[in-house]
């Protein structure tokens, strides 16, 4: 087997090394180790780095050494109470890392590409049972209702999360060939393709046009994510709003032309004021609401013209119920709403030219990282995604 091959090569390597009286030198591309280490969550706010054989590659599967990860709401959500009943469980869904070894039915990735060794990869869905699905088919299925590696009971590979040192991609998996991407912005593909999707749903509703005004309300990376989206489609009366002075200062580095704390207001009329000052006199022709908040929610109908539109995309798990007036709020305003909800295949895929297009107009998307541990430190990434610290955290291999 390959796997004893690349043994002996770890092994004469060492050996050479110590001969030059050398430290070990860290493992390049292609010389793979015997074992992999996971990050498993075994419990509650608990995770042991564990060590296990390295997996045989199938004729259709691809083992990735990986780069970086993003730590997930979903993830810390996971951490603190296992509301998905998945312990133990090898977390991590927003990964990235370089193909070391391929199964020889492997030849392209889920958008046609070549794939070969060395190349840098994402995965998205997995569609082991559902093999017809192809990004092709747009919408056919949200991610919300597809298997991620991340979010897999464990198994006997044990390699089924992207918060470790090498992942088992298997056939069936859709998996994206983005060598031309930088490891922050293959960091941020994943978080990114939600707000490709909740800009796509917004389109859906005909408001949402080159000079509109746009409000967005939530300035966590979301919101900020959205803000940059909106800049690379042209759209450039961006009004943001959040209570931290430090986000919404990252908002007009992200391309907001005016914000508003809403901690300088009491009330909800007395906020939509403040929102309509900042638009010169004029209540915006669409909202995105980005904050999980039901009071959040309940305000933003407030900041919206008659006939405008609004998508829905911060409640992206129960939040609780949200008051609203349906007469004044919806009916008699005629705003036409969306909801919006992860992404499809097709999403992702757009999420890559987003990316480029981003640098292209000089937005600070790499900046959302603002902090990254090695994998032995999974557990303060995870402490301090729970304290709400900085936006986005990424544990990163060396
Ligand atoms: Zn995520």
């Amino acid at each position: 087997m390959d796997i004893n091959s690349s043994n002996i090569e770890q092994i004469v390597r060492q050996v050479l090394d110590s001969m030059n009286g050398a430290p070990v030198a860290p493992q390049a591309s292609g010389a793979i180790p015997a074992t992999a280490h996971v990050a498993m969550l075994t419990g509650l706010e608990k995770i042991e780095i564990k060590e296990y054989p390295m997996p045989i590659v199938g004729d259709d599967d691809v083992l990735v050494k990986v780069e970086g990860c993003g730590v997930c709401g979903t993830d810390a959500h996971e951490y603190k109470r296992d509301p998905f009943g998945l312990i133990p469980v090898a977390l991590g869904h927003e990964g990235t890392g370089e193909i070391v070894k391929m199964g020889k039915n492997v030849k392209v990735d889920s958008a046609g590409k070549p794939l070969n060794v060395g190349d840098k990869v994402v995965t998205c869905m997995i569609f082991k049972d559902n093999p017809d699905i192809t990004m092709y088919d747009l919408n056919k299925q949200n991610v919300g209702g597809a298997d991620v590696y991340g979010l897999l009971p464990d198994d006997d590979v044990h390699l089924n999360g992207w918060f470790s040192d090498y992942i088992l991609v298997r056939g069936g998996s859709t998996i994206f060939n983005v060598s031309d991407l930088d490891l922050d912005s293959r960091i941020l593909i994943e978080p990114c393709a939600v707000l490709i999707h909740a800009v796509e749903r917004a389109k859906t509703t005909g408001i949402l046009r080159f000079n509109s005004r746009v409000v967005v309300q939530g300035c966590g990376p979301i919101g900020l994510i959205c803000i940059a989206v909106l800049r690379t489609m042209g759209i450039e009366n961006i009004v943001a709003v959040d209570g931290e002075d430090k986000r919404l200062a990252f908002a007009k580095e992200m391309g907001a032309n005016a914000v508003v704390n809403f901690k300088n207001y009491s009330g909800a009329e007395a906020l939509a004021d403040g929102v309509k000052d900042a638009f010169g006199g004029y209540l915006a022709d669409f909202a995105f609401q980005c904050t999980g908040s039901p009071v959040a929610h309940s305000n933003i109908y407030k900041f919206i013209r008659n006939g405008g539109g609004l998508c829905e995309l911060g409640f992206f798990i129960n939040g609780g119920d949200a008051t609203i007036n349906p007469h004044f709020d919806i009916c008699s305003k005629e705003i036409t709403t969306v909801g919006s909800w992860v992404y499809t295949l097709r999403d992702y895929a757009t999420t890559f030219d987003f990316l480029k297009r981003a640098k292209g107009i000089g937005l600070p998307i790499e900046k959302l990282i603002t902090h990254k541990y090695p994998l032995e430190q999974i557990d303060d990434a995870f402490k301090t995604n729970l304290k709400m610290e900085g936006l986005k955290i990424a544990v990163v291999n060396k």
